[in-house]
């Protein structure tokens, strides 16, 4: 069952073309791997998906569950069931993980959520994930390390359950913990009902991960899509090869 398919689409930023015609169809069950070197686009194509303001659409379409994504907010898309993994890099004395997520999901639902039965779910979550509960108590990234940092991501994605989570791994801060953790929370995650999109350059993630599709994004066009095994090429033989994919308009 089809979750996502996007057409034909075009992106602008500040007047340059960065998005130059990416379809990509997304079905339940799914999970798909975006790679590309750097400046290809693929944040901007995490960004657009999400209706990020510093992006315009110019052409082509973006149809989650059926609905045009175009005409909708920000936090109307995510109330439909996408979320964008971000890491929030500022240290939030006074409020602590829990209440982060806590405010994350009512935002999301778009109503408040009761505290007991959130409190019951996260712990379980964290017992999932092999976090100890005292991670929830602490403050939001205070002298958090890369991994702990991931550790929000991921039971952000748990706790708000979306249909569509998008994943962009920086690669920065990807230590050896913050890649098992992201593997680890993709497995839990992951169901017959779901589907995710994990950006990233990092085969260590990857490898554990066997995804469904492997997508190589260059220069705003997704030149190549294939099966796991495209990681293994693209590890060896880099991206310079597919650049003879990219069509010049
Ligand atoms: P990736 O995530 O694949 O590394 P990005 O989506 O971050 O690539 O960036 C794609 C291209 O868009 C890059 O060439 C980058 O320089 C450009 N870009 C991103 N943001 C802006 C902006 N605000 N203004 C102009 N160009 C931008
Ligand atoms: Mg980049
Ligand atoms: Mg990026």
């Amino acid at each position: 069952e089809k979750l996502l398919e996007i057409n034909n689409l075009h992106v602008n930023t500040e007047d340059k073309e960065i998005l130059k015609g990416v379809n990509l169809t997304v079905n339940k069950g799914e999970v798909h791997v975006i790679m590309g070197s750097n400046g290809a686009g693929k944040s901007t194509l995490a960004q657009v998906i999400l209706g990020h303001p510093k992006y315009q659409v110019t052409e082509g379409d973006m149809i989650f569950q059926g609905e045009s994504l175009k005409e909708l907010k920000t936090d109307e898309r995510a109330r439909k069931g996408i979320f964008l993994s971000f890491q929030t890099p500022e240290e939030v004395p006074g409020v602590t993980v829990e209440g982060f997520l806590r405010s994350a999901r009512s935002a999301a639902l778009g109503r408040p959520v009761m505290l007991h039965s959130f409190r019951k779910e996260l712990k379980e979550k964290l017992e999932l994930l092999d976090i100890s509960d005292e991670y929830a108590s602490r403050y939001l990234n205070v002298g958090f390390s890369g991994g702990e940092k991931k550790k929000n991501e991921i039971i952000q994605m748990m706790m708000l359950n979306p249909k569509l989570a998008i994943l962009d791994e920086t690669d920065s801060g990807l230590d050896v913990d913050a890649v098992k953790i992201v593997s680890e929370g993709v497995k839990q995650f992951k169901n017959e009902e779901n589907a995710v999109i994990i950006i990233t350059h990092n085969s260590k993630i990857l490898q554990s991960l066997e995804p469904d599709y492997v997508h190589i994004l260059l220069d705003g066009q997704i030149v190549r899509t294939s099966d796991a095994s495209l990681i293994e090429e693209v590890n060896q033989k880099g991206f310079a090869e597919y650049k003879e994919a990219v069509i010049h308009a």
